[in-house]
């Protein structure tokens, strides 16, 4: 017999469909798979020489389990020179990956019973993860554009509300939060007391030249009740390599840290010291940016001029994620069967809504080639077509 709290949890959605796809492929089909939560391009060269260089320096011994000194110091320096935050190297803990950094923040946070809210879309993991600790999640939820506001917080504020969980550029909308939102969203939490946990894995993905605004740069009086959560693997690439960091007040760092102490210790040791390279490198993360961006640009008009596709633009991440309630039938009645007929009638594999506690979406990632996309944009075009005029009959 299991625990209750395995029994109660849903598997990431996205990670086994995109294992079922690879299964497929390794079957000889060719299929072209926007299913992925992660960059296609390859992680910068200074970043895979400095592994190799630490690999030959024989490093490979634990390390400090909130990190090595130099990295976390790097990555305070990077909040000190981005976003001017007066973060030190106590204020910062780094784990493997920035899921990893949330269930530490979850599970030093969260007792039975109390309340984050969360609001959907949303990427799955946190309601996995707010249900492990035994909190209870409680969502807001969103209609197209998704744009999230402090009067929808406000809404479902209680006085069980331990914490709340942003994430801008946004997984799977690609939606930021509007300036005065935060300002408002901060002061909301200052009054009833609760934490702010801000996930900012996608900071370096942002559209059109805005800036990304780190939450406690927008008012730094929050200080204390924000955690802040990021990481590499977005943005230069190395989603496998694991690399994740949170920041915040030094008790929180120090709980989390005794968290991680008892149950993974410290992160790769020779990722910590290859990790240092990408604080010198800050033109890769920009570079990359700029593609996603053209790529949203080419394949936006395309995909917007479906009939019946009603694709939400995103300003930043690497996703657009597009409504069909309007093609789903008898036929299809949902968007999984939707997604699944797809992937059968044209090998074009995307994420169903369900995923992400949105039935009736779809999310494309275009963290692919151009030319995949376009073709992928063909077929979608095609399955469309070929399924509306069919319900003429
Ligand atoms: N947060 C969001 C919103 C994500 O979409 C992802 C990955 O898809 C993560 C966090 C996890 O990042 P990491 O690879 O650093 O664990």
């Amino acid at each position: 017999m299991l625990a209750d709290r395995i029994n109660q949890l849903t598997p990431s959605p996205t990670l086994s469909l995109n294992s079922k796809i690879k299964e497929l492929q390794a079957q000889g089909l060719a299929i072209i798979n926007l299913t992925a939560g992660e960059p296609d391009f390859a992680p910068p060269s200074v970043l895979k020489e400095a592994l190799i260089a630490t690999v030959n320096q024989n490093c490979h011994h634990y390390t400090p389990v909130a990190g090595i000194l130099e990295l976390r110091q790097a990555i305070a320096q990077k909040y000190r020179n981005t976003y001017q935050l007066n973060y030190q190297a106590d204020n910062v803990i780094v784990s493997s990956g920035a899921k990893q950094v949330l269930y530490n923040a979850l599970a030093s946070l969260i007792n039975p019973e109390d309340e984050v809210i969360v609001y959907t879309p949303t990427w799955s993991t946190y309601i996995e993860q707010i249900k492990l600790v035994q909190g209870i999640p409680v969502l807001i939820e969103l209609e197209p554009p998704f744009q999230l506001t402090a009067a929808h917080l406000e809404a479902k504020i209680t006085s069980k509300t331990k914490a709340v969980i942003l994430n801008y550029p946004h997984n799977p909308t690609g939606q930021l939060i509007a300036l005065n939102e935060l300002q408002n969203i901060i002061q909301l939490a200052k009054q009833h007391k609760f934490w702010l946990i801000s996930d900012e894995i996608y900071e370096t993905i942002v559209f059109d030249g805005q800036p990304h605004q780190c939450l406690p740069a927008i008012d730094p009086t929050i200080q204390d009740q924000c955690l802040v959560v990021s990481g590499l693997s977005k943005s230069h690439a190395i989603t496998g390599w694991r690399l994740g960091w949170g920041c915040g007040p030094k008790e929180l760092i120090r709980a989390m840290t005794n968290l991680q102490g008892q149950t993974t210790s410290g992160a790769s040791s020779v990722i910590q010291q290859a990790a240092l390279a990408a604080f010198l490198d800050l033109e890769t993360p920009k570079q990359m940016a700029r593609a996603y961006q053209d790529r949203r640009d080419q394949i936006w008009p395309e995909l917007a001029s479906i009939p019946g596709l009603k694709p939400i633009k995103p300003q930043g991440a690497f996703y657009f994620f597009v409504d069909i309630r309007n093609l789903l039938n008898n036929a299809c009645p949902t968007s999984t069967d939707w997604c699944q007929a797809l992937l059968t009638e044209q090998q074009v594999a995307l994420v169903p809504g369900e995923a992400f506690l949105a039935p009736g979406y779809f999310r494309l990632s275009f963290a692919t080639a151009p030319s995949e996309l376009l073709l992928a944009v063909q077929k979608i075009r095609a399955f469309v077509t070929k399924s509306e005029a069919s319900k003429d009959y």
